[in-house]
């Protein structure tokens, strides 16, 4: 890749305020990470997963796959390297480790935790099922592999809702987080479904963060702005957005409203990012926050793990552990089809 390639990628996008760009002096000091880390991935038959919450010179730079967890979890089922390095948090090169147990999965950040994994561990959720012994223990697929273990079925944001709706009982547990089990809880009270949905506490300390006012502040700055947010958001929140889905589900909605249109996402900053690059005739505007685990993934620490992988940066899982944890995959496959 050339300086001039890699900045034609990168100059529409902002990703931190509007005064905030790639310049050609980043893209060049940037370019022989990118060129080194491109080689290494050859040589060593290595693939590169990243989030769409990564920073965009590694999605644009070097990732041979983009997306939200889900789909990269499917991904991680198709590549055919020997190798798969993850550019996101721990929970997700599990969930790639669990689906492909002969591969070896790296994970680079030094930061590689997650407010909403992290709320709840295995151990505690065999301690509730002592609790509510009648339940359904769902999980939402942002969980370690120990706790998707100890779980019955998992959801993403795409599929949870129809999931909740599919599962032949109406006692149910809900992992981890608070926020979208509440928006599940409206979504079937408006549906005139009954369930009894009991909750944990844990939230994502980046869509927790979003409320109603700003919501109005922006609206009333840029009249047709579609608001569309992420199911870990307040149900206020979600109640006052145009679209309420997974990333994923997100970018297809984006996709179709017309050029000109402009949105507030409300989400990683990573997002804004991608849409920036792929949708230049639409507007982003603020107001996304950053997740500090997401962006604890850099170029120089993917290069590092390349060069030296150390033992910490290799995804072990116990056999026993994997096994349980795929069965509570399966069973998403088999309710979400
Ligand atoms: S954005 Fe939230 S859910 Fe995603 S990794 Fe960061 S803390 Fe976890």
């Amino acid at each position: 890749m050339t300086t001039d390639e890699l900045y034609n990628r990168l100059k529409s996008i902002q990703p931190g305020a509007v005064l905030c760009t790639y310049t050609k002096e980043k893209c060049e000091q940037m370019l022989p990470l990118i060129n080194e880390i491109n080689e290494r991935k050859k040589d060593q038959d290595t693939v590169i997963l990243a989030h769409s919450y990564v920073a965009p010179e590694i999605i644009l730079g070097v990732a041979d796959y983009n997306g939200d967890s889900f789909k990269l979890s499917e991904d991680a089922t198709k590549v055919t390297q020997k190798t798969i390095l993850f550019s996101a948090v721990r929970f997700m090169g599990e969930t790639a480790k669990i689906l492909n147990p002969e591969k070896d999965v790296l994970i680079p950040g030094p930061l590689t935790g997650c407010s909403l994994a992290d709320s709840i561990t295995g151990e505690e959720v065999r301690e509730l099922r002592k609790k509510y012994p009648e339940h359904t223990f769902v999980c939402y697929i942002n969980t370690t592999a120990d706790v998707k273990a100890a779980c019955d079925v998992c959801v993403t944001s795409g599929n949870v809702m129809k999931i909740i709706e599919r599962l032949p009982t109406d006692k149910i547990v809900f992992v981890p987080d608070r926020l979208m089990g509440q928006n599940i809880q409206a979504d079937l009270d408006k549906r005139g479904i009954k369930k009894e949905i009991v909750l944990h506490n844990g939230c994502c300390y980046v869509h927790e963060t979003y409320d109603s006012e700003l919501i109005d502040f922006f609206r009333s700055q840029n009249p047709g702005l579609k608001v569309v947010s992420h199911p870990e958001c307040h149900p206020g929140v979600a109640l006052l957005s145009d679209y309420v889905g997974s990333t994923g589900q997100m970018v297809n909605y984006i996709k179709e409203q017309p050029d000109e249109t402009p949105f507030l996402l409300l989400t990683e900053c990573g997002l804004n990012a991608r849409m920036q690059y792929e949708h230049p005739k639409k507007r982003f505007i603020g107001s996304c926050s950053m997740c500090k685990y997401m962006k604890s993934n850099s170029l120089e620490n993917i290069l590092e793990t390349l060069r030296h992988p150390e033992k910490a940066e290799h995804v072990e899982l116990d056999e026993s552990v994997r096994v349980a944890a795929k069965k509570c995959i399966d069973a998403m496959f088999y309710y979400a089809k």
